[in-house]
Protein backbone atom coordinates (compact mmCIF):
# COMPACT_ATOMS: atom_id res chain seq x y z
CA UNK A 1 0.00 0.00 0.00
CA UNK A 2 1.40 3.05 -1.14
CA UNK A 3 1.48 6.32 1.69
CA UNK A 4 -1.03 9.16 0.66
CA UNK A 5 -1.13 11.88 2.45
CA UNK A 6 -3.15 14.59 1.42
CA UNK A 7 -2.72 18.24 3.44
CA UNK A 8 -1.04 17.27 6.25
CA UNK A 9 -0.54 20.48 8.01
CA UNK A 10 2.33 19.99 10.91
CA UNK A 11 2.42 21.88 13.72
CA UNK A 12 5.11 21.31 16.41
CA UNK A 13 3.98 19.75 19.53
CA UNK A 14 2.56 17.09 16.78
CA UNK A 15 5.14 16.56 14.27
CA UNK A 16 6.99 13.97 15.87
CA UNK A 17 4.23 12.12 16.49
CA UNK A 18 3.10 12.43 13.65
CA UNK A 19 6.06 11.20 11.75
CA UNK A 20 5.79 8.30 13.89
CA UNK A 21 2.37 7.13 12.26
CA UNK A 22 3.37 8.28 9.09
CA UNK A 23 6.12 5.50 8.46
CA UNK A 24 5.83 3.82 5.89
CA UNK A 25 8.15 1.04 6.82
CA UNK A 26 7.35 1.45 10.63
CA UNK A 27 6.89 -2.57 11.84
CA UNK A 28 4.06 -0.86 14.01
CA UNK A 29 2.27 1.02 11.51
CA UNK A 30 3.03 -0.92 7.97
CA UNK A 31 0.55 -0.21 5.63
CA UNK A 32 -0.29 3.65 6.62
CA UNK A 33 -2.66 5.40 4.90
CA UNK A 34 -3.07 8.67 5.77
CA UNK A 35 -6.07 10.30 4.16
CA UNK A 36 -6.71 13.52 5.96
CA UNK A 37 -5.15 15.26 8.84
CA UNK A 38 -5.65 18.50 10.35
CA UNK A 39 -3.46 20.30 12.97
CA UNK A 40 -5.67 22.14 14.28
CA UNK A 41 -7.76 19.29 15.57
CA UNK A 42 -4.48 17.10 16.13
CA UNK A 43 -5.77 14.32 14.42
CA UNK A 44 -2.06 12.31 14.37
CA UNK A 45 -3.50 8.94 13.80
CA UNK A 46 -3.43 7.79 10.12
CA UNK A 47 -6.15 5.58 9.16
CA UNK A 48 -5.48 1.63 8.55
CA UNK A 49 -6.94 -0.65 6.19
CA UNK A 50 -8.19 -3.78 8.15
CA UNK A 51 -8.87 -6.86 6.56
CA UNK A 52 -10.63 -7.96 9.77
CA UNK A 53 -14.30 -7.36 11.07
CA UNK A 54 -14.61 -4.66 8.35
CA UNK A 55 -18.13 -3.51 9.78
CA UNK A 56 -17.00 -3.39 13.33
CA UNK A 57 -13.27 -2.22 13.58
CA UNK A 58 -12.52 1.01 13.89
CA UNK A 59 -10.20 2.14 10.70
CA UNK A 60 -8.44 5.00 13.00
CA UNK A 61 -5.19 3.91 15.17
CA UNK A 62 -5.23 5.46 18.69
CA UNK A 63 -2.20 6.61 19.50
CA UNK A 64 -2.82 6.47 23.33
CA UNK A 65 -6.10 4.92 24.66
CA UNK A 66 -6.55 4.56 28.33
CA UNK A 67 -8.73 2.04 29.99
CA UNK A 68 -9.97 3.12 33.41
CA UNK A 69 -11.73 6.29 34.31
CA UNK A 70 -10.10 6.66 37.96
CA UNK A 71 -7.74 9.03 39.52
CA UNK A 72 -4.77 7.03 37.09
CA UNK A 73 -6.40 7.12 34.30
CA UNK A 74 -7.54 11.09 34.42
CA UNK A 75 -4.50 11.95 35.51
CA UNK A 76 -2.87 9.77 32.20
CA UNK A 77 -5.63 11.53 30.30
CA UNK A 78 -4.38 15.50 31.25
CA UNK A 79 -0.93 14.46 30.79
CA UNK A 80 -1.12 12.34 27.36
CA UNK A 81 -3.36 15.05 25.52
CA UNK A 82 -1.29 17.78 26.94
CA UNK A 83 1.61 16.16 25.20
CA UNK A 84 -0.70 15.71 22.19
CA UNK A 85 -1.34 12.05 21.95
CA UNK A 86 -4.94 12.88 21.87
CA UNK A 87 -5.91 10.36 24.44
CA UNK A 88 -9.07 7.99 23.91
CA UNK A 89 -10.69 7.23 27.62
CA UNK A 90 -12.98 4.33 28.04
CA UNK A 91 -14.51 5.27 31.36
CA UNK A 92 -15.59 1.57 32.30
CA UNK A 93 -18.22 0.02 33.96
CA UNK A 94 -18.28 2.41 37.16
CA UNK A 95 -16.68 5.55 35.95
CA UNK A 96 -14.66 7.59 38.12
CA UNK A 97 -13.69 4.48 39.87
CA UNK A 98 -13.92 4.07 44.05
CA UNK A 99 -13.69 7.81 45.00
CA UNK A 100 -17.12 7.69 43.53
CA UNK A 101 -18.40 5.94 46.77
CA UNK A 102 -16.17 8.11 48.66
CA UNK A 103 -17.47 11.18 50.27
CA UNK A 104 -14.72 13.65 51.58
CA UNK A 105 -11.26 13.31 50.36
CA UNK A 106 -9.27 15.24 53.13
CA UNK A 107 -5.62 13.73 52.04
CA UNK A 108 -5.08 14.73 48.65
CA UNK A 109 -2.65 17.43 48.44
CA UNK A 110 -3.81 20.75 47.05
CA UNK A 111 -7.90 20.64 48.22
CA UNK A 112 -7.73 22.51 52.05
CA UNK A 113 -11.14 21.95 52.79
CA UNK A 114 -11.69 18.20 51.14
CA UNK A 115 -13.40 17.89 48.51
CA UNK A 116 -16.40 14.88 47.82
CA UNK A 117 -14.49 11.99 45.74
CA UNK A 118 -17.08 12.34 42.90
CA UNK A 119 -16.81 15.97 42.79
CA UNK A 120 -13.04 14.89 42.20
CA UNK A 121 -13.18 12.82 39.82
CA UNK A 122 -16.03 15.04 37.62
CA UNK A 123 -13.01 17.87 37.99
CA UNK A 124 -10.19 15.81 36.60
CA UNK A 125 -12.45 14.49 34.07
CA UNK A 126 -13.18 17.91 33.08
CA UNK A 127 -9.92 19.09 33.78
CA UNK A 128 -8.72 16.24 31.26
CA UNK A 129 -11.29 17.23 28.14
CA UNK A 130 -10.07 20.44 28.80
CA UNK A 131 -6.87 19.96 26.61
CA UNK A 132 -9.07 17.62 23.73
CA UNK A 133 -9.11 13.96 26.17
CA UNK A 134 -11.83 12.09 24.17
CA UNK A 135 -14.04 10.15 27.17
CA UNK A 136 -16.08 7.74 26.03
CA UNK A 137 -18.71 5.68 27.80
CA UNK A 138 -17.84 1.45 27.22
CA UNK A 139 -16.23 -0.99 28.87
CA UNK A 140 -13.18 -3.04 26.94
CA UNK A 141 -14.20 -6.07 27.20
CA UNK A 142 -11.22 -7.92 25.66
CA UNK A 143 -7.99 -7.21 24.20
CA UNK A 144 -5.50 -8.55 21.43
CA UNK A 145 -1.64 -7.66 22.35
CA UNK A 146 -0.08 -10.33 20.25
CA UNK A 147 0.40 -8.16 17.29
CA UNK A 148 0.67 -4.06 16.68
CA UNK A 149 -0.88 -2.34 16.56
CA UNK A 150 -2.47 -3.64 20.33
CA UNK A 151 -6.26 -4.35 19.48
CA UNK A 152 -8.74 -3.68 22.56
CA UNK A 153 -12.98 -4.67 21.85
CA UNK A 154 -15.49 -2.40 23.24
CA UNK A 155 -18.51 -3.53 24.54
CA UNK A 156 -18.01 -7.10 23.12
CA UNK A 157 -19.02 -5.21 19.89
CA UNK A 158 -16.11 -2.80 18.56
CA UNK A 159 -12.62 -3.09 18.14
CA UNK A 160 -9.98 -0.59 18.07
CA UNK A 161 -6.46 -0.28 17.07
CA UNK A 162 -3.70 1.55 19.88
CA UNK A 163 -0.27 2.20 19.25
CA UNK A 164 -0.11 2.72 23.39
CA UNK A 165 -2.08 1.40 26.01
CA UNK A 166 -2.51 2.32 29.60
CA UNK A 167 -4.33 0.41 31.66
CA UNK A 168 -6.13 2.14 34.84
CA UNK A 169 -9.04 -0.44 35.55
CA UNK A 170 -8.22 0.04 39.44
CA UNK A 171 -9.36 -2.55 42.54
CA UNK A 172 -12.46 -3.04 43.93
CA UNK A 173 -12.50 -3.89 47.34
CA UNK A 174 -14.25 -6.87 48.50
CA UNK A 175 -17.40 -6.51 50.54
CA UNK A 176 -18.80 -9.01 52.86
CA UNK A 177 -22.31 -8.61 50.57
CA UNK A 178 -24.47 -8.44 53.41
CA UNK A 179 -27.53 -6.02 53.16
CA UNK A 180 -26.37 -3.77 55.48
CA UNK A 181 -23.31 -3.05 54.65
CA UNK A 182 -24.43 -1.96 51.02
CA UNK A 183 -27.15 0.46 52.74
CA UNK A 184 -24.45 1.47 55.20
CA UNK A 185 -21.94 2.24 52.42
CA UNK A 186 -20.24 5.47 52.58
CA UNK A 187 -22.45 6.22 55.87
CA UNK A 188 -20.16 4.68 58.18
CA UNK A 189 -19.00 1.93 56.35
CA UNK A 190 -16.01 2.18 54.28
CA UNK A 191 -12.74 -0.48 52.88
CA UNK A 192 -10.83 2.42 53.79
CA UNK A 193 -9.28 3.07 56.67
CA UNK A 194 -6.72 5.75 55.31
CA UNK A 195 -9.32 7.24 53.23
CA UNK A 196 -11.84 7.65 56.32
CA UNK A 197 -10.49 6.58 59.75
CA UNK A 198 -9.87 10.28 60.41
CA UNK A 199 -13.55 10.95 60.40
CA UNK A 200 -13.78 8.32 63.82
CA UNK A 201 -11.29 9.91 65.69
CA UNK A 202 -12.10 9.61 69.53
CA UNK A 203 -14.59 6.83 68.65
CA UNK A 204 -15.18 3.14 68.67
CA UNK A 205 -15.11 1.11 65.23
CA UNK A 206 -15.13 -2.06 64.03
CA UNK A 207 -13.01 -3.90 61.20
CA UNK A 208 -13.54 -6.99 59.49
CA UNK A 209 -10.60 -9.29 58.06
CA UNK A 210 -7.31 -10.86 59.17
CA UNK A 211 -5.09 -10.22 56.20
CA UNK A 212 -2.18 -7.77 56.52
CA UNK A 213 -4.75 -5.12 55.24
CA UNK A 214 -6.73 -5.72 57.77
CA UNK A 215 -3.59 -5.51 60.59
CA UNK A 216 -2.48 -2.66 59.05
CA UNK A 217 -5.49 -0.81 59.04
CA UNK A 218 -6.58 -1.90 62.22
CA UNK A 219 -3.17 -0.44 63.79
CA UNK A 220 -3.92 2.49 61.98
CA UNK A 221 -7.69 2.96 63.50
CA UNK A 222 -6.13 2.57 67.30
CA UNK A 223 -3.88 5.24 67.05
CA UNK A 224 -6.97 7.81 65.83
CA UNK A 225 -9.78 5.72 67.48
CA UNK A 226 -11.10 5.00 71.34
CA UNK A 227 -11.20 1.34 70.54
CA UNK A 228 -11.00 -1.21 67.76
CA UNK A 229 -12.78 -4.15 67.88
CA UNK A 230 -11.68 -6.99 64.77
CA UNK A 231 -13.55 -9.84 63.64
CA UNK A 232 -11.50 -12.23 62.52
CA UNK A 233 -13.63 -15.51 61.25
CA UNK A 234 -11.48 -17.97 62.32
CA UNK A 235 -9.19 -19.20 64.78
CA UNK A 236 -5.96 -17.48 63.20
CA UNK A 237 -5.04 -14.75 61.11
CA UNK A 238 -3.77 -14.32 57.59
CA UNK A 239 -1.20 -11.93 58.42
CA UNK A 240 2.13 -12.10 58.51
CA UNK A 241 3.19 -12.41 62.33
CA UNK A 242 4.61 -9.13 62.60
CA UNK A 243 1.46 -7.12 61.82
CA UNK A 244 -0.31 -9.99 63.56
CA UNK A 245 2.24 -9.17 66.96
CA UNK A 246 1.53 -5.23 66.18
CA UNK A 247 -2.09 -5.93 66.64
CA UNK A 248 -2.14 -8.13 69.16
CA UNK A 249 0.14 -5.78 71.51
CA UNK A 250 -2.12 -2.82 70.90
CA UNK A 251 -4.07 -1.86 73.89
CA UNK A 252 -7.10 -0.39 72.08
CA UNK A 253 -7.29 -3.34 69.66
CA UNK A 254 -9.98 -6.40 70.31
CA UNK A 255 -9.24 -9.28 68.37
CA UNK A 256 -12.57 -11.45 68.31
CA UNK A 257 -11.78 -14.54 67.54
CA UNK A 258 -14.23 -16.96 65.00
CA UNK A 259 -16.44 -13.99 64.54
CA UNK A 260 -18.59 -13.74 61.72
CA UNK A 261 -20.91 -10.58 60.72
CA UNK A 262 -24.34 -10.71 60.79
CA UNK A 263 -26.21 -7.15 60.66
CA UNK A 264 -24.56 -3.47 60.60
CA UNK A 265 -26.63 -1.28 63.04
CA UNK A 266 -28.36 2.06 61.98
CA UNK A 267 -30.43 3.62 60.08
CA UNK A 268 -28.82 6.83 58.58
CA UNK A 269 -25.02 6.03 60.17
CA UNK A 270 -23.27 2.83 61.60
CA UNK A 271 -24.28 2.48 65.25
CA UNK A 272 -22.53 -0.61 65.98
CA UNK A 273 -22.74 -4.43 64.24
CA UNK A 274 -24.70 -7.65 65.54
CA UNK A 275 -22.36 -10.38 65.61
CA UNK A 276 -21.75 -14.52 65.98
CA UNK A 277 -19.58 -16.83 67.58
CA UNK A 278 -19.11 -18.94 64.83
CA UNK A 279 -17.96 -21.93 66.95
CA UNK A 280 -20.20 -21.51 70.57
CA UNK A 281 -23.08 -20.10 68.54
CA UNK A 282 -23.50 -16.99 70.65
CA UNK A 283 -24.27 -13.69 69.44
CA UNK A 284 -23.48 -9.70 71.07
CA UNK A 285 -23.82 -6.80 69.65
CA UNK A 286 -21.06 -4.16 69.39
CA UNK A 287 -21.48 -0.57 69.55
CA UNK A 288 -19.30 1.18 66.91
CA UNK A 289 -19.67 4.64 64.66
CA UNK A 290 -17.41 3.06 62.13
CA UNK A 291 -17.38 -0.46 60.04
CA UNK A 292 -14.29 -0.86 58.20
CA UNK A 293 -14.02 -4.10 55.78
CA UNK A 294 -10.55 -5.29 55.01
CA UNK A 295 -10.81 -8.39 53.58
CA UNK A 296 -8.93 -7.75 50.39
CA UNK A 297 -8.86 -6.17 47.32
CA UNK A 298 -9.67 -7.74 43.81
CA UNK A 299 -7.95 -5.72 40.78
CA UNK A 300 -9.73 -5.40 37.94
CA UNK A 301 -7.33 -7.61 35.02
CA UNK A 302 -9.58 -10.08 34.49
CA UNK A 303 -9.30 -9.10 30.86
CA UNK A 304 -5.67 -9.45 30.97
CA UNK A 305 -5.43 -12.61 31.59
CA UNK A 306 -2.49 -14.51 30.18
CA UNK A 307 -1.93 -11.63 28.04
CA UNK A 308 -0.17 -9.57 30.82
CA UNK A 309 2.35 -10.62 33.49
CA UNK A 310 0.68 -10.35 36.85
CA UNK A 311 1.08 -11.63 40.65
CA UNK A 312 -0.49 -14.55 41.66
CA UNK A 313 -3.29 -11.77 43.41
CA UNK A 314 -3.90 -10.50 39.67
CA UNK A 315 -2.16 -7.25 40.32
CA UNK A 316 -0.06 -6.35 37.18
CA UNK A 317 3.71 -6.13 37.34
CA UNK A 318 5.86 -3.39 35.85
CA UNK A 319 9.21 -2.99 35.62
CA UNK A 320 11.17 -1.62 37.91
CA UNK A 321 10.36 2.25 38.49
CA UNK A 322 8.28 2.72 35.64
CA UNK A 323 4.51 1.85 34.17
CA UNK A 324 5.99 -0.62 31.52
CA UNK A 325 4.79 -4.18 31.54
CA UNK A 326 6.08 -7.05 29.40
CA UNK A 327 4.14 -5.96 26.48
CA UNK A 328 5.66 -3.40 24.23
CA UNK A 329 3.51 -0.17 24.33
CA UNK A 330 1.59 -1.25 27.03
CA UNK A 331 1.64 0.08 30.35
CA UNK A 332 -0.38 -0.01 33.94
CA UNK A 333 -0.77 2.58 36.81
CA UNK A 334 -3.07 2.82 39.39
CA UNK A 335 -4.83 0.27 41.39
CA UNK A 336 -4.49 -2.46 39.15
CA UNK A 337 -0.89 -2.63 39.67
CA UNK A 338 -0.64 -1.20 43.02
CA UNK A 339 -1.12 -3.28 45.99
CA UNK A 340 0.60 -1.41 48.39
CA UNK A 341 -0.37 2.02 48.61
CA UNK A 342 -3.60 2.03 46.95
CA UNK A 343 -4.01 5.96 47.50
CA UNK A 344 -5.68 8.49 44.85
CA UNK A 345 -2.29 10.27 44.58
CA UNK A 346 -0.51 7.66 44.27
CA UNK A 347 -2.70 6.36 41.45
CA UNK A 348 -2.21 9.65 39.88
CA UNK A 349 1.35 9.93 40.59
CA UNK A 350 1.35 6.35 38.32
CA UNK A 351 -1.08 7.75 35.82
CA UNK A 352 1.14 10.80 34.86
CA UNK A 353 4.14 8.03 34.65
CA UNK A 354 2.64 5.93 32.45
CA UNK A 355 1.32 9.37 29.80
CA UNK A 356 5.56 10.03 30.07
CA UNK A 357 6.14 6.34 29.38
CA UNK A 358 3.84 6.53 26.36
CA UNK A 359 4.97 9.34 25.06
CA UNK A 360 8.65 8.33 25.54
CA UNK A 361 7.65 4.77 23.46
CA UNK A 362 6.23 6.51 20.98
CA UNK A 363 8.93 8.60 20.41
CA UNK A 364 11.26 5.84 20.60
CA UNK A 365 9.34 4.00 17.77
CA UNK A 366 10.38 7.14 15.63
CA UNK A 367 14.05 6.75 16.52
P1 LIG B 1 -5.76 -11.20 51.98
O1 LIG B 1 -6.43 -11.93 50.89
O2 LIG B 1 -4.36 -11.53 52.31
O3 LIG B 1 -6.59 -11.39 53.33
C1 LIG B 1 -7.97 -11.25 53.33
C2 LIG B 1 -8.43 -11.58 54.75
O4 LIG B 1 -9.82 -11.30 54.80
C3 LIG B 1 -8.22 -13.03 55.12
O5 LIG B 1 -7.75 -13.12 56.43
C4 LIG B 1 -9.62 -13.62 55.02
O6 LIG B 1 -9.91 -14.61 55.97
C5 LIG B 1 -10.49 -12.44 55.34
N1 LIG B 1 -11.79 -12.58 54.71
C6 LIG B 1 -12.08 -12.81 53.41
N2 LIG B 1 -13.40 -12.85 53.22
C7 LIG B 1 -13.97 -12.64 54.42
C8 LIG B 1 -15.29 -12.58 54.88
N3 LIG B 1 -16.33 -12.72 54.04
N4 LIG B 1 -15.52 -12.35 56.19
C9 LIG B 1 -14.49 -12.20 57.04
N5 LIG B 1 -13.19 -12.25 56.69
C10 LIG B 1 -12.94 -12.47 55.38
O7 LIG B 1 -5.95 -9.64 51.60
P2 LIG B 1 -5.12 -8.38 52.09
O8 LIG B 1 -5.78 -7.21 51.47
O9 LIG B 1 -4.97 -8.38 53.55
O10 LIG B 1 -3.68 -8.57 51.44
C11 LIG B 1 -3.53 -8.70 50.03
C12 LIG B 1 -2.05 -8.82 49.68
O11 LIG B 1 -1.42 -7.57 49.93
C13 LIG B 1 -1.35 -9.85 50.54
O12 LIG B 1 -0.38 -10.47 49.76
C14 LIG B 1 -0.71 -9.02 51.62
O13 LIG B 1 0.43 -9.62 52.18
C15 LIG B 1 -0.34 -7.75 50.86
N6 LIG B 1 -0.28 -6.61 51.76
C16 LIG B 1 0.95 -6.26 52.24
C17 LIG B 1 1.07 -5.21 53.10
C18 LIG B 1 2.40 -4.85 53.59
O14 LIG B 1 3.33 -5.59 53.34
N7 LIG B 1 2.56 -3.74 54.28
C19 LIG B 1 -0.07 -4.41 53.54
C20 LIG B 1 -1.33 -4.88 52.99
C21 LIG B 1 -1.40 -5.94 52.14
P3 LIG B 1 -9.29 -16.09 55.89
O15 LIG B 1 -7.86 -15.94 56.33
O16 LIG B 1 -10.13 -16.83 56.83
O17 LIG B 1 -9.42 -16.54 54.47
Amino acid sequence: MALLIIGANVVSNGERLRKTFLKNDSPIFGNAKCLHMQADKAKFAPHFESNTNPQLMDKQVISCLIIGSGPAGYTAAIYASRAGLNPVLYTGPEPGGQLMITNDVENFPGYPDGIMGPQMMEDLRKQSERFGADIRSGMVTSVDFSSSPLKVTVDEEKTFEAATIIISTGASAKWLGIESESRLNGKGVSACAVCDGFFFRGQDVIIVGAGDTACEEATYLSKLCRKVTMLVRRGEMRASTIMQNRVLSTANIEVLWNTETLEILGEDGVEGARVKNIKTGEEQTIVATGFFVAIGHQPNTRIFNGVIDMDENGYILTDKVSTRTNVAGVFACGDAQDHIYRQAITAAGTGCMAALDAERYLASIEH
